[in-house]
C-alpha cells in the first residue's frame, strides 16, 4: 500500500505545502548501467579513492539503483519566475539528494543524482534524463570549474541502460534516447526560488522564509552571523541620495548584499568567457552564486550579443548573451523583494542590495575586460569599439582574445602588418572593415605602449584569462554522438582538455577549432529548455 510520505513509494506529483523538501528515494530502472566518466578533482573533494570508480557495483550506486548506506534522500521544494512570469511550485522534479559528505578538511558537500526518477515535484514530466543532456551537464560543470568560474560540480556520469522518450525538436516525432544520470555536487543547491515559494504562499509561510534564511546563513554564510559582536566587516557607505545602510545591524541585509554581489561577479565572469546560460529563471539562480542547471547553455563562437542557445527563448531573447547582466539584476530584485516581504530586510536595504549588484558587476566586468586586453587601466571606448568590431565581423570570441596577446607594443609596425597576428580569426573581411580593425589596433597599441608592460609578461598574463579551449556546443555534440554509440572515450578526452583550458595542450589543437558547418544543424547550436 502506498502511504503518503513513504520515501520508497510516495512520488505522486502534488503541491507540497509548508515544507522545504520531501523524502523520496530514487526509482529509476536500470539494466546493466555503465560508468561513462568521472572527475578526479571532485572525487578528491569527497576523499573518494580512484579505485572506487572501478568497482563493478559503482554504477549501481550512482544510478541510485542500490541505496547508499547512510544516505538520506530527498527532493527540494522551490518555485520560480520562468521567463519573467511567476510559475508557482517547481522543485527538484528529477534531482534527488543522496545526502552530504563531510570531508577530511571539514567541508560538507551535497551529492545529488539528476535523472533518478520521479519526485513529488515532477509535475507532468518523467523524472529522467537522457545521455545527451547529461554529457552536457557533466562536461560543462567541470569546464566551468576549469575556467575558474563558480559552479555546481559533477562527480560522475552513468548510463542507465534504459531508454527515455524525448521529443527533442517538438516536431511530434519523439524518439528513444539512452537514459543517464549525473551525480552533481555542491555545498548547497538552494536557489532564489527556494525562498520565493514560501513567500508566495501567504503570511503563514513567511516564517519559513526566515527559517531557511537562518539555515542558509548559519551553514553557508557563517561570517555574517553575529555581525554586531564581531564587527570585523566594514562596508562602504554609499554616497549621494541613497540612505545610509548599516549592514552590521541586520545580518539579512548583509546577506542580501552578499548574494547580490556573488551573482554580479558570477555573471561578469560568464561575460568574460562568452558563456550564455540560456535559462536564467529564478529557480536556476543559486544563493551561493554558483552556475547551476546546465540545459541549453552555449559558449559564443562568432561574437553575437543577441545569441541565445535556447529555442524556447525565441523570439524575445530574454536570456541572450548581452542581456544576462540585466536579467541577473532582475532576479536579484525578486530575491530582495522576497526577503522584504518576509520582513527580513526593509525597502531601503532591498534597494541597496540591487545597487550593490550594479556596482559589483561593473567593477568585475571592467576588470575582466581590462585583463583580457592585457591592459593596466580600463578604457571604455576601446572596449566598446572592439565589441562592435567583433559583432560586425562575427569574429570568434574565444580565439580572438587568445590571439590578441601576440600583438606587440610597437608603434612602428607598418599598417599592412598590423592584422597579421589576428589573421586566423579575421576571415573574409573587406577593405573597409580592414580599416576599422587597423584603426582599432593603432589605438590599442598606443594603450599597450603607455602601460609599459613587457610583451612577454603581458602575453603570459593574458593567457591566464583568455582560454585556449572552451566547451563549444559542437564539441559536446561529437562526444554525445560517440557516446550514444557506446564509445565514451571522447567524453573523457574532452573532460581532460577542459580541465586545463588556459594551457596549450600539444596534440589537442583541434579542440580549439572554429565550429564546422554541421555545427549549425538543428539541435547542436540551440536546444530547448526541456531537453
Ligand atoms: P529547468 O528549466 O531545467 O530549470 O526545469 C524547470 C523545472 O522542471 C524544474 O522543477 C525541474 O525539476 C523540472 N523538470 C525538468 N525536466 C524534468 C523531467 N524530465 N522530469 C521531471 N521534472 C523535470
Ligand atoms: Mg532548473
Ligand atoms: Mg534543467
Amino acid at each position: 500500500r502506498q502511504l503518503p510520505g513513504d520515501p520508497r513509494t510516495d512520488r505522486m506529483p502534488r503541491e507540497v505545502l509548508h515544507a522545504f523538501y520531501s523524502n523520496v528515494s530514487p526509482s529509476v530502472e536500470v539494466e546493466n548501467p555503465k560508468l561513462v566518466a568521472w572527475s578526479q578533482s571532485v572525487a578528491d573533494l569527497l576523499d573518494l579513492d580512484p579505485e572506487e570508480f572501478e568497482r563493478s557495483d559503482f554504477p549501481m550506486f550512482f544510478s541510485g539503483a542500490t541505496p547508499l548506506v547512510g544516505a538520506s534522500t530527498y527532493a527540494q521544494c522551490y518555485g520560480g519566475h520562468q521567463f519573467g512570469t511567476w510559475a508557482g511550485q517547481l522543485g527538484d522534479g528529477r534531482a534527488i539528494t543522496l545526502g552530504e559528505v563531510l570531508n577530511l578538511r571539514g567541508e560538507r558537500w551535497e551529492l545529488q543524482l539528476k535523472g533518478a526518477g520521479k519526485t513529488p515535484y515532477s509535475r507532468f514530466a518523467d523524472g529522467l534524463a537522457v545521455l545527451r543532456s547529461s554529457i552536457r551537464e557533466f562536461l560543462c560543470s567541470e569546464a566551468m570549474h576549469g575556467l575558474g568560474i563558480p559552479t555546481t560540480r559533477a562527480l560522475c556520469l552513468v548510463t542507465t541502460g534504459k531508454f527515455v522518450v524525448r521529443d527533442m525538436f517538438y516536431d511530434g516525432n519523439p524518439k528513444e534516447e539512452p537514459g543517464a544520470i549525473v551525480c552533481r555536487v555542491a555545498q548547497s543547491f538552494i536557489r532564489f526560488g527556494s525562498f520565493q515559494i514560501h513567500a508566495s504562499r501567504g503570511k503563514e509561510d513567511l516564517k519559513l522564509v526566515r527559517l531557511l534564511a537562518d539555515y542558509t546563513i548559519k551553514h553557508h554564510f557563517p561570517h555574517l552571523e553575529n555581525l554586531q559582536q564581531s564587527n570585523t566587516l566594514s562596508f562602504e557607505i554609499p554616497q549621494g541620495d541613497t540612505p545610509t545602510i548599516d549592514l552590521t545591524s541586520n545580518k539579512y541585509a548583509a546577506w542580501a548584499v552578499e548574494v547580490a554581489e556573488r551573482t554580479a561577479s558570477l555573471i561578469a565572469s560568464w561575460q568574460g568567457v562568452g558563456f550564455t546560460h540560456g535559462v536564467l529563471n529564478t529557480d536556476n539562480m543559486s544563493v551561493l552564486g554558483l552556475t547551476i542547471d546546465y540545459g541549453p547553455f552555449g559558449f559564443l563562437d562568432a561574437f553575437d550579443p543577441s545569441f541565445t542557445p535556447n529555442t524556447t527563448d525565441l523570439p524575445g531573447r530574454r536570456y541572450c548573451f548581452a542581456n544576462q547582466p540585466d536579467v541577473g539584476l532582475w532576479n536579484v530584485a525578486q530575491f530582495a523583494t522576497t526577503l522584504a516581504s518576509a520582513e527580513l530586510i526593509n525597502k531601503d536595504e532591498a534597494n541597496y542590495a540591487m545597487e550593490r549588484y550594479g556596482t559589483k558587476f561593473m567593477d568585475e566586468y571592467q576588470s575582466i575586460m581590462t585583463r583580457k586586453l592585457g591592459l593596466t587601466k580600463y578604457n571604455k571606448q576601446l572596449i566598446s569599439r572592439l565589441l562592435n568590431n567583433l559583432a560586425v565581423d562575427k569574429v570568434d570570441y574565444t580565439n580572438f582574445f587568445r590571439l590578441l596577446c601576440n600583438v606587440k607594443a610597437d608603434p612602428t609596425i607598418p599598417e599592412k602588418d598590423l592584422l597579421a597576428p589576428l589573421k586566423a580569426v579575421l576571415l573574409d573581411i573587406g577593405k573597409e572593415r580592414k580599416e576599422a580593425w587597423v584603426s582599432w589596433l593603432q589605438t590599442y597599441i598606443e594603450e599597450l605602449v603607455s602601460s609599459e608592460v613587457p610583451d612577454e609578461e603581458r602575453k603570459a598574463a593574458m593567457n591566464l584569462v583568455n582560454p585556449r579551449y572552451v566547451l563549444r556546443n559542437y564539441l559536446c555534440q561529437s562526444a554525445i554522438d560517440a557516446a550514444e554509440q557506446g564509445d565514451f572515450e571522447e567524453v573523457r578526452r574532452l573532460l581532460k582538455v577542459m580541465e586545463r583550458p588556459f594551457d596549450e595542450q600539444p596534440g589537442m589543437e583541434k579542440y580549439a577549432r572554429l565550429p564546422p558547418a554541421w555545427a549549425y544543424r538543428p539541435g547542436v547550436g540551440m536546444l530547448s529548455c526541456s531537453s
